[in-house]
């Protein structure tokens, strides 16, 4: 029986934002899983934590004007949520794809804000974006798109204020216009007000592949718990970008391998592996804007399933590191019979709700939750951020080594919230328990704000 208090809050925040269905999503499944540590606190009621937990402490909405290549006015809108600054400064991705709108800007805030605090370091959570499709447009109205998103972002971000990196759509490319465009509005080189920027001007070394690189990370955390070795196991990944290329160089590092990609238009099959110089292929793929994961089977020629997801496929590990709704029951069901025990989730909400309670419910699989296995990006640039206010730049080893301590960290203090909460190893429950701590303590220290 879930505890009264967190039962009557979800009542009351479905009421409140009926036309949001994945932040609804979301707060769901983080509030279900603080049912013994709610007990423990009546207090929580008193000060009302949980609401006010759950409606960002800002919400900003723009216009973003913008002129194409034939000379025509666009309008789009842009976002800023900025969630929770409880612990740190707002920190979290922005996100360029036309399936942006205010209920997955809140998903993503509320979710960033469990996740910076899983880190260990002190970022608040946040998430902004713009509802422009990068695909098919040229460098130049990238280029302007960015300048124009700028141009209302930035009374709203600084170093201490509000730190935006990328995110879908969002690399290090459009980081450096809106770089630009930042320094130039402002008159004054605060790099520490955007992470993910290139090296030139400020970047950390690893950031590129921290989020990838991160999520092994952690699942050999769990291979060590399981008494499992990562060698020689098959991993089936969903998408073919900057997460799933670190993944993949990662895991041949480790002597394992990805098999399979997605994109919007299918998956590859490449049982050989995904390795040496078909992961440098995938920059390229990405970089091209076709957003075909078609490519790779041309180039490389192995098997392509056009309009399908890869989760049928048998492998060891399963990833899906594409964007959310990327797992359904149906697909759930396939993993479950593929034999496997590992679905580790990659991307933020990439497993539909019956998808995730199915998956749960099983007892020999263990499930991994997003907002701790793809940390490792976030907190790099919460490293970077570091250096930056530092005015130094640590070498590839030293942010390795960090964000190889990090993750770890976020591992087993995940496990030690959930056997602490008579969960057992319920990675899933203990990663919203642990996260929450911390943001709860600082809120009720704050006081009512
Ligand atoms: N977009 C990434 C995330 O969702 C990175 C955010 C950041 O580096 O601030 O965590």
């Amino acid at each position: 029986m879930m505890n009264a208090y967190i039962q009557r809050v979800l009542t009351e925040i479905k009421k409140k934002n009926i036309n949001e269905p994945e932040f609804l999503q979301t707060v769901e499944e983080v509030y279900s899983s603080l049912d013994m540590m709610v007990n423990k606190h009546p207090e929580y009621e008193k000060i009302g934590l949980l609401e006010r937990m759950a409606e960002p402490e800002r919400t900003i909405s723009f216009r973003v004007t913008w002129v194409d290549d034939a000379g025509r006015v666009q309008v789009n809108r842009g976002y800023r949520v900025q969630f929770n600054g409880a612990i740190g400064p707002y920190k979290g991705g922005i996100r360029f794809h036309p399936s942006v709108n205010l209920s997955i800007m809140k998903f993503l805030g509320f979710e960033q804000t469990f996740k910076n605090s899983l880190t260990s370091l002190p970022i608040g959570g946040a998430k902004g974006g713009s509802d422009f499709d990068p695909r098919g447009k040229s460098d130049g109205e990238v280029m302007r798109f960015c300048q124009a998103f700028m141009n209302e972002l930035y009374r709203h971000i600084g170093p201490d204020i509000d730190v935006p990196a990328g995110d879908i759509g969002v690399g290090t490319h459009e980081i450096g216009y809106l770089y630009g465009q930042y320094r130039r509005i402002r008159g004054a080189f605060e790099n520490g007000v955007l992470t993910g920027k290139g090296f030139s001007y400020g970047g950390s070394r690893i950031r590129p592949e921290a989020t990838g690189y991160g999520a092994v990370y952690y699942v050999s955390e769990i291979f060590e718990h399981e008494n499992d070795r990562m060698d020689g196991k098959t991993f089936a990944l969903s998408g073919f970008g900057n997460v799933a290329w670190g993944v993949a160089k990662k895991l041949e590092e480790l002597g394992a391998k990805a098999i399979t990609l997605s994109g919007p238009d299918g998956y590859i099959y490449d049982p050989a592996g995904v390795t040496g110089k078909k992961i440098e292929y995938m920059l390229e793929m990405r970089n091209s804007g076709r957003d075909k994961v078609k490519d790779y089977s041309d180039r490389f020629g192995c098997a392509f399933y056009p309009g399908e997801k890869p989760w049928g496929v048998k492998a060891d590990v399963y990833m899906p590191c594409a964007t959310q709704n990327d797992v359904n029951l149906l697909s759930a069901k396939k993993i479950m019979s593929s034999g496997s025990k590992y679905y580790i989730e990659v991307a933020n909400m990439p497993t539909t709700s019956d998808a995730l309670s199915l998956l749960l419910g099983q007892k020999n699989m263990i499930v991994a939750p997003s907002k701790a296995v793809n940390a490792g990006g976030v907190a790099t640039s919460a490293l970077e951020m570091s250096q930056n206010s530092m005015r130094l730049s640590w070498s590839e080893q030293e942010v390795d080594e960090k964000l190889h301590a990090i993750m770890k960290k976020i591992h087993d203090s995940s496990a030690m919230a959930a056997e602490a909460n008579g969960l057992g190893y319920n990675l899933v429950a203990g990663a919203n328990i642990a996260g929450f701590a911390k943001v709860a303590d600082a809120m009720i220290a704050q006081g009512l704000i």
